[in-house]
């Protein structure tokens, strides 16, 4: 099942600070404007309600642990275009969550 996503871009959002639904991980806009421009932590917010609650936020760590045993789609919503995202179970590759991060950002 697809889900739809919008990338929360720290440059755009109003809140003051954004907390991920699923581990609780809260950030200051601030904090997580650093975070995002280091490539560290992107957070979603969810448009429908195919995968998650709408309108709930979720990082991109929770995001990638969905995933654990079944791929997941997602058409994602960034400022400027809408993309596809296809997650897939952890192939044992470490660094499988930077190159998802590489290409949001
Ligand atoms: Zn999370």
């Amino acid at each position: 099942m697809d889900g739809h996503l919008k990338l929360l871009n720290p440059k755009r959002i109003r809140v003051k600070s954004l907390c991920c639904s699923y581990c609780d991980l809260s950030y200051s806009r601030e904090h997580y404007k650093a975070l995002f421009e280091g490539r560290k932590l992107i957070y979603f917010k969810s448009l429908d309600t195919n995968i998650f609650r709408e309108k709930e936020i979720i990082c991109h760590d929770c995001l990638v642990n969905l995933a654990d045993k079944e791929s997941l789609c997602f058409k994602v919503e960034t400022d400027t275009h809408i993309l596809k995202l296809d997650i897939s179970p952890p192939s044992g590759n470490e660094d499988d969550t930077d190159d998802f991060l590489n290409d949001l950002i």
